[in-house]
This record gives structure tokens, C-alpha cells and sequence, in this order.
């Protein structure tokens, strides 16, 4: 048995504790354009469409903004302020036993990786925020020196770091191998192509997949959205969301038609912890509790409390 998990767990409030892009408490609707290091014709289309600090585009003219707006994102994770959901822990838990077959992701935090799952079984399609490279020399910089220059050369926009440079440096990072402010993040801006690896994915995971498990997403943005077309008729689709989705994009939940696909409308942590109870692996998860975000946790620990009440009244019964 196969699963492929299409996971963009960041779309909606994630119980990992980062804050999401979208939304009333998303980045997006809470930048203010005047607090960047940026030109007045750059702020007034921040202000219009505030998406586009991450655009390739304002990239080349500028890069300032968009370090200042990853900077606490690339240092949460460089000190572990995050750390992966239950939900990424029983996709783990998956792997160790042998049933996941990849992961095909739109998250750019590393959480998978971080909770167990192998590298090679994780396809991040919109790049990560763990690395950078500079396109002078073509440098590589591992999460701990990417983070490092952000420290040391942008400004924190919250103000919470006493530490932090009271200006940003300009023209953005300098590389440490060629001293070329050419540093780039390893995630895909707006505007660029997504990472190619999916097509593998698509062409070799997917139609061999016997079960197909979408977590998180709107199923909006391709190439992601069409994964569940990918699919063989046999594969059963899995969908674990807060609200239903999908259906845009051929899938089938209710009776009579319904044939193969499954919606699961719930918060994603209590989902997954439900079905590691189904499988057995409470034991499991609750052993990883230290490594995973509080919500997780505590999503875990009422589940195992019930298990044990559960077990103790079966005992008790006559
Ligand atoms: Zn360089």
C-alpha cells in the first residue's frame, strides 16, 4: 500500500505556530509598506498589492523588502521556534512504517524533513526557506549561515530583536564566499517557475499511488490542485480540511456518485491523531510529544487520556 501526501499544511491557521500568509492575521494583510526599506513607487504597489514583496520582479530591483519581511521566518527556524505538528508527525510515523510513498508540498518551512521524513521523499514545490544560494558564485548557504546574514544585515520590522541592525544593509545579503550582495532565497518567487521535481512526481508517485491523501489545501493553486487527476481510478482520495474542497477539480463526496473519495472536514491535528488512534501508534505519537508544537501535543495527550479511560472502563466492566 502507497500513500502520497499532498500537504500545503500552512493555508489556513497552523497549529506548527507560523503565522500564514493569507487571511485577517495573514502577513499579507498586516505589512505596512512604509515600514520597508524601499522606494516611494515601490511602497505605493506594496500598498496595492502587497504580495508582490515577494515577486521576482521587486527582487531584482530591490531585494531589501523581501529579506525584511523573511527575516523572523528564517530565524524562527534557525532556532527552532517551530516545531512540526502531530499531523506531521503521523505522516512520519507513515514513512517508518513503510506505507508513504512522497510527499508533494506548497509548504516552504521544512517541517516534513524536520519531523522524519526522508529528503528524498519530500518535494517542495515552492522551494524552502531553509537554504539560500548566491547566483554571483553560485554559494550554497545552509540554514544557519542564511539566518546568520539576515541577523546581521536586515532589520527586524517587529522591533523585537535588540540585536538587530537599526538599517537594513543595502542591496541585501552579502555572500560570504564572493562578498556580491547575490544572495537569493531557495524559495520560488512570484513570477519565477516551480520547482520541476514535481513533474516526476506526478509522472512516477502519483499513478502508482494507492491512496492519495490531500491535507491543508484549497486545491487552487497548480500544479498541486491537479494531483488528484493524476491519480488511477482506483486510488482512493483522502481529503483532511477545515472546510470542504475539491470539488473544483473533479472530486466526488457525495451520494449518489460517490465512489472513491473521502472528505475528512475537521482541524488537520485532530484528524491525523484520530487516525493514529485507528492505527494503534498513539503510544507512538505521545513518545514524540517534546518534538512537536504545542497544539500538536495537546491534541495527542487528550487522545491518549481518552484511549486510557476508554481501556480502564473496559477492564472495570463485568
Ligand atoms: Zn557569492
Amino acid at each position: 500500500m502507497s500513500w502520497l501526501i499532498s500537504s500545503p499544511l500552512s493555508s489556513g491557521p497552523c497549529s506548527s505556530g507560523i503565522p500564514s500568509y493569507r487571511g485577517a492575521a495573514g502577513l499579507w494583510t498586516r505589512l505596512r509598506p512604509e515600514m520597508l526599506s524601499a522606494t516611494p513607487a515601490q511602497r505605493a504597489r506594496i500598498a496595492r498589492d502587497p504580495e508582490w514583496v515577494a515577486s521576482a520582479e521587486l527582487f531584482r530591483e530591490n531585494p531589501v523588502p523581501f529579506f525584511e519581511v523573511k527575516r523572523e521566518f528564517v530565524l524562527g527556524l534557525a532556532r527552532r521556534r517551530w516545531l512540526p505538528t502531530a499531523a506531521h508527525h503521523v505522516v512520519a510515523l507513515l514513512h517508518r512504517h513503510g506505507l508513504l510513498s512522497h510527499v508533494l508540498t506548497q509548504n516552504i518551512d521544512g517541517l516534513h524533513q524536520e519531523s522524519g521524513v526522508p529528503s528524498d521523499l519530500v518535494t517542495e514545490v515552492h522551494g524552502t526557506t531553509r537554504s539560500a544560494r548566491c547566483d554571483g558564485c553560485g554559494r550554497r548557504l545552509a540554514l544557519e549561515e542564511y539566518a546568520a546574514l539576515a541577523e546581521a544585515h536586515v532589520r527586524d520590522l517587529g522591533g523585537a530583536d535588540p540585536g538587530a541592525p537599526a538599517r537594513s544593509s543595502d542591496g541585501g545579503l552579502p555572500c560570504p564566499g564572493c562578498a556580491r550582495t547575490s544572495v537569493r532565497p531557495d524559495t520560488v518567487l512570484f513570477g519565477e517557475e516551480v520547482n520541476p521535481a514535481f513533474r516526476e512526481v506526478f509522472r512516477r508517485d502519483l499513478p502508482a499511488a494507492d491512496l492519495l491523501v490531500v491535507v491543508g489545501t484549497t486545491l487552487l493553486v497548480a500544479p498541486v490542485a491537479t494531483a488528484p487527476m493524476e491519480v488511477s481510478p482506483e486510488c482512493v482520495r483522502l481529503v483532511v480540511n477545515d472546510r470542504r474542497v475539491g470539488e473544483n477539480v473533479g472530486l466526488v463526496f457525495d451520494e449518489p456518485d460517490c465512489r472513491r473519495d473521502i472528505m475528512v472536514e475537521d482541524d488537520i491535528d485532530a484528524a491525523f491523531v484520530r487516525l493514529a488512534g485507528m492505527l494503534g501508534w498513539l503510544p507512538d505519537l505521545e513518545a514524540l510529544s517534546g518534538q512537536m508544537s504545542e497544539r500538536g501535543a495537546e491534541c495527542v495527550a487528550a487522545a491518549a487520556a481518552a484511549e486510557r479511560a476508554r481501556l480502564g472502563r473496559r477492564r472495570a466492566a463485568p
